[in-house]
C-alpha cells in the first residue's frame, strides 16, 4: 500500500528494473534532507521526459526529488555492480548514493545523493551542492551539443552539512536515462559466477534497448555477440563526441560505462580550454590513465571488460572479440565525421586527413583554445569581411599556421562556402561548460544566488546560438581558471 504522505503526481511509471529481482537491487527509501529548496531546473529535460514543467515550482514535488516523499507509483531502489576502477578489478561497487525511483514514459528516474544504501560502502550517500550543479549543468550542456547523454531535471539542496575537504552543503540531482545500466553490471554477474542472472540482465537490455539484436544476422545469429557489437558501436560514437568538443570523463571506470553508450557519472571531468591532449582534469588520476587522449583506447578496454563478462552467453571468443575489434574501425570513422564537420564538410574525404592532423598538432603545440578556435574559424569561414587574423593571433606558430590555412582553403574550393559556414556554425560550440563558469554558478549558489546556474543552463542548452548578454562566457578563461582543483571528491 502507498505511504500515507505518497505524492500522487500526473506520471506513468512502469518500473522494469525493479522486475529483475533480489539479486539485482535493494528496495529502499532515500533518507530526507531539511529545508529543501530549488538550485535549478530544467523546463526542456522536463518536457523531453513528458513531465509538466510546472511541476518543478510546486513545493510538493521539491520535497519528493529531496527524498523527503514517497512518490505513489515509484518504487524506489539502490542497484548492485561491480567494476574496474583505474585499471583495477574494485569488487562489488553499486548505486552507492543514487537511489533509482523508477521508470517514466521509458526513462528511469535517478535520485543521486539521496542517502545511504547497502552499497555505500565508506561513503555517506550524500552528494555536494558543487558537484551536483556540476553534473546538472554538464548533463544538459552535453545534451545541447549533441553529445549521448543522461539528462538532468533538477537539483534541489539543504543546508546539512556534509563533509569533504571542507564541510560543504548537501544537494540532490534528479537524473534521467533510458537505463542507468553499466558495464559494471555484467561484471557484477559473471564475477560472482550468476549465469543465470547474467542471462537475464542480457535479455531484459536488448529486449528493452537493442530489440535488433534479436534479429541480427550477422554475428551467427548469437544476439549476445551482436549486443556487444551494438554496445561497442554506441560507445565508439559517444568517445568521438566527446573527443570533438574536447570534453574530459575523468573517470572512465567500467562502473561509469552506460551500456547505452550514454555520458553518465559526471564527477571530475572538464571541456578543455587550451587544446592539450595529454590534459588530465581530474586530480586524483595521478598516472593521467584517463588523459583527454586516452580516452578512446580506454574506452575500448572497457569493452574488453564487458566482453569479458558476457562470455558465459557467447560460445567462441572469436565471435566476441570480433565485435569488439568493430571499434578499430567505427571509432577513427565517428571521429573522422566530426572532425569532417567542424571543418565545414557533410562527408569524409581521404584529403581532409593531413588537415585534421595539421590543425590538432598546431593546436597543441601553441595550447590553443580549442572553443575559440573552432568557433572563429567558423566566422572566418562564414564571413569574408572577417580577417584571417582574427584565427592566425590564436597561434604562436604564425607561420605554421598560413600553411595550414592554404591547405585547408584549398579544401574548402570544392564545396559552396555558405553549406560550410552553415554545417560550422552548427557543429563548433559558442559555449562549453568551463570550469571557471561552473565555479561562478557554484560560488553564487552558495550565496543562495541560483540565478548564475539559471543563466548557465539557458545559454548552454543552445551553445551554437549567440547569446550577446552572455559575451563573456564565451571568452578565454581568467587565470584563475588554471588553480580549480578537480577531484573525484564529489
Ligand atoms: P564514482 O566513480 O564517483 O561514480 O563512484 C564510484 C562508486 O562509489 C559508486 O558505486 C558510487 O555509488 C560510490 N560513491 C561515490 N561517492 C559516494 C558517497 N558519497 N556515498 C556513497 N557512495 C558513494
Ligand atoms: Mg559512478
Ligand atoms: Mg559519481
Amino acid at each position: 500500500p502507498p505511504a500515507p504522505d505518497a505524492l500522487d503526481l500526473p506520471l506513468r511509471w512502469n518500473n522494469r528494473f525493479a522486475t529483475l529481482g533480489d539479486a539485482f537491487f535493494a528496495p529502499l527509501s532515500p533518507t530526507p534532507l531539511p529545508a529543501p529548496y530549488w538550485v535549478g531546473t530544467s523546463a526542456a529535460a522536463a518536457r523531453s521526459a513528458g513531465w509538466d514543467e510546472a511541476l518543478l515550482r510546486d513545493p510538493d514535488v521539491l520535497q519528493a526529488l529531496t527524498g523527503n516523499r514517497p512518490l505513489t507509483g515509484s518504487t524506489p531502489l539502490a542497484s548492485v555492480y561491480s567494476g574496474h576502477q583505474f585499471g583495477q578489478w574494485a569488487g562489488q561497487l553499486g548505486d552507492g548514493r543514487a537511489i533509482l525511483l523508477g521508470e517514466v514514459d521509458g526513462l528511469e528516474v535517478q535520485l543521486k545523493g539521496a542517502g545511504l544504501t547497502p552499497f555505500s560502502r565508506m561513503g555517506d550517500g550524500r552528494a555536494v551542492l558543487r558537484s551536483s550543479i556540476r553534473e546538472f549543468l554538464a548533463s544538459e550542456a552535453m545534451h545541447g551539443l549533441g553529445v549521448p547523454t543522461s539528462r538532468a531535471l533538477c537539483v534541489t539542496g539543504s543546508d546539512a552539512p556534509v563533509r569533504r575537504e571542507t564541510i560543504e552543503t548537501a544537494a540532490v540531482v534528479t537524473r534521467m536515462a533510458p537505463s542507468f545500466i553499466r558495464f559494471g553490471h555484467f561484471e557484477h554477474f559473471c564475477h560472482h559466477g550468476m549465469p543465470g542472472e547474467l542471462k537475464i540482465l542480457a535479455d531484459f537490455v536488448i529486449d528493452h534497448y537493442y530489440p535488433e539484436c534479436r534479429t541480427e544476422a550477422r554475428w551467427n545469429g548469437n544476439p549476445y555477440v551482436a549486443l556487444l557489437a551494438a554496445v561497442t558501436a554506441r560507445t565508439a560514437e559517444m568517445v568521438a563526441s566527446w573527443q570533438a568538443v574536447g570534453f574530459c570523463h575523468g573517470v572512465m571506470n567500467t562502473d561509469n560505462m552506460s551500456i547505452l553508450g550514454l555520458t553518465i557519472d559526471y564527477g571530475p571531468f572538464q571541456f578543455m580550454d587550451a587544446y592539450d591532449p595529454g590534459h588530465i582534469c581530474n586530480h586524483s588520476d595521478t598516472g593521467g590513465r584517463y588523459a583527454f587522449y586516452k580516452q578512446p583506447n580506454v574506452a575500448y578496454w572497457n569493452l574488453f571488460c564487458l566482453g569479458q563478462a558476457m562470455m558465459p552467453l557467447i560460445d567462441e571468443q572469436e565471435h566476441a572479440i570480433a565485435a569488439l575489434e568493430t571499434f578499430k574501425d567505427l571509432y577513427p570513422q565517428a571521429f573522422a565525421r566530426r572532425m569532417a564537420a567542424k571543418l565545414g564538410f557533410t562527408d569524409v574525404q581521404e584529403a581532409q586527413k593531413p588537415v585534421i592532423e595539421g590543425i590538432l598538432k598546431l593546436l597543441a603545440a601553441d595550447k590553443v583554445d580549442f572553443t575559440i578556435f573552432w568557433r572563429r574559424l567558423s566566422h572566418w569561414v562564414a564571413d569574408s569581411s572577417v580577417k584571417a587574423d582574427s584565427v592566425r593571433d590564436l597561434f604562436l606558430d604564425r607561420a605554421g599556421f598560413d600553411a595550414w590555412l592554404l591547405s585547408y582553403s584549398e579544401l574548402l574550393t570544392h564545396i559552396p562556402r555558405a553549406l560550410a559556414a552553415d554545417l560550422m556554425l552548427k557543429t563548433n560550440p559558442k559555449y562549453v561548460l568551463r570550469n571557471h563558469l561552473g565555479e561562478q554558478a557554484i560560488q553564487a549558489a552558495r550565496q543562495k544566488d541560483f540565478s548564475v546556474v539559471a543563466d548557465l543552463l539557458k545559454v548552454l542548452e543552445t551553445p551554437y546560438d549567440e547569446h550577446p548578454d552572455f559575451e563573456a562566457w564565451a571568452g578565454f578563461p581568467p587565470d584563475w581558471a588554471a588553480q580549480i582543483s578537480i577531484s573525484c571528491s564529489s
